[in-house]
């Protein structure tokens, strides 16, 4: 930790001190030779688990045929391969196309780069409690400003943020009431901020990430993409943190029964490559010209290889199924947890992408930053790592790969509720 901190900058941060030695499974070591739990899954890039064997194999075999190549100099099978199999496992029954990149905020980057050709127009609309990456317009698209854009303005210009619709913080305590506000807010928000005719994208978040877990409700999200569909804006659903089986579908978007325009992808795309992907409709992305699109690395052999393995293992396993079950043991023990210790203010999520809000007091919903803090120290000191989320700092995420056995979810979840017990007592 001293050579980390003299030789690597502070701004990359850590939630947890401990150097890997080794990973397997949900399961991590460190070289002390401690044995942890690991519940937020490499932040959600390892939905079949460490160093799946499965992927590992295929890492392996690619690497000894051959690194890199650079698909613009000359191309290989694995691209092809992985943009056949994404345009296939991706909801939407029209032809689709498949760019391939580095990392989601690259993947978010070029949806818009694509949105904005096609549409002929500036105009992006983005989230608040939104996250899209550390780029200069992705981090103009997320919306939390300390740590992500706190001091490194100006920003990218043409970027208009919409309320998201976060039921447990709209003061507004009937359903129906806040959907219908929601759903008014966001087309008179065309009205009073940017006209449809201006706007070439939306890029939504069905279960916002870094956001804290906040779930759309579903008719907010139909009226967003017909009011899309109508207005010729592209709507761009990044399924990024949702994506691979986290919600307990392949995507989130199937349970919304959504055909986005554009998808963005990475975290649990390459089983821990870093790899990142758009697919989409054929007529939008095939669009932009020749060499408009790419990068040196973008759809490397080796995480191409690792990515398609990665999703016969989803597949082979059975990870949706297995998602949906995960989810309901969190959410039904955090429920428990909430009826005991009222300060777990909102226990919410979709499949296994569940979370609980902590608040200094139910009544106000003052958030508790300082007690998620203090769970995430406490449980890592006790073997199991966590990460904190939310625009206040006040949500405890669950990312846990989804290969973790019933017996490493109960212990796991059995030292956060020793560590609220004692917090709390
Ligand atoms: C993590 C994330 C990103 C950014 O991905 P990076 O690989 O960190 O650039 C974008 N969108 C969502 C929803 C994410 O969770």
């Amino acid at each position: 930790m001293a050579r980390r901190r003299a030789a690597v900058p502070q701004g990359p941060f850590h939630v947890s001190p401990v150097f890997v030695a080794q990973a397997q499974g949900a399961v991590v070591t460190d070289v002390d030779g401690n044995v942890l739990l690991d519940f937020t899954g490499g932040l959600g890039t390892l939905n079949v688990g460490h160093a799946n064997p499965a992927v590992v194999e295929a890492i392996r075999s690619q690497a000894a045929a051959f690194t890199h190549t650079c698909f613009h100099i000359a191309p290989y099978e694995a691209y092809v391969a992985l943009a056949e199999k994404l345009n296939a496992i991706t909801p939407g029954g029209f032809a689709k196309k498949t760019l391939l990149v580095n990392s989601g905020a690259e993947a978010v980057e070029n949806a818009v780069k694509i949105a904005r050709y096609y549409t002929k127009r500036p105009a992006v609309i983005a989230f608040e409690h939104g996250f899209a990456g550390r780029t200069l317009l992705t981090m103009t698209l997320t919306s939390k400003v300390m740590p992500y854009k706190f001091g490194m303005g100006p920003f990218a210009p043409e970027v208009y943020r919409m309320p998201y619709p976060y039921a447990y913080r709209s003061g507004q305590p009937d359903e129906h009431a806040f959907l219908e506000r929601a759903i008014a807010g966001m087309r008179e928000f065309f009205k009073t901020h940017v006209a449809p005719e201006d706007v070439a994208c939306v890029c939504l978040e069905l279960v916002t990430g870094e956001g804290g877990f906040i779930v759309a409700p579903p008719r907010f999200v139909k009226a967003l993409a017909t009011f899309c569909r109508a207005h010729g804006i592209v709507l761009i659903i990044d399924e990024i943190q949702t994506g691979f089986a986290r919600t307990g579908t392949l995507f989130a978007s199937e349970q919304y029964g959504l055909e986005p325009d554009l998808i963005t992808m990475a975290k649990s795309l390459g089983g821990g490559m870093p790899i990142s992907a758009v697919t989409g409709r054929a007529e939008i992305v095939d669009r932009v010209h020749v060499g408009g699109l790419g990068g040196t690395y973008g759809g490397n052999p080796v995480a191409c290889a690792a990515a398609l393995a990665n999703i016969a293992q989803i597949e082979a396993l059975g990870l949706c199924a297995r998602a949906r079950i995960i989810g309901q043991r969190l959410h039904s023990r955090m429920l428990g947890w909430q009826t005991r210790w009222p300060v777990i203010g909102d226990v919410r999520g979709l499949g296994a992408m569940q979370a609980m809000e902590l608040v200094t007091d139910p009544g106000t919903r003052k958030p508790n930053q300082e007690l998620t803090a203090t769970l995430v120290q406490r449980c890592g000191a006790h073997g199991v790592i966590l990460i904190s989320a939310g625009s206040y700092g006040n949500v405890l995420r669950f990312l846990v790969p989804l290969i973790i056995t019933d017996g490493q979810l109960d212990e796991g979840l059995q030292v956060i509720e020793d560590q609220l017990a004692a917090v709390l007592r």
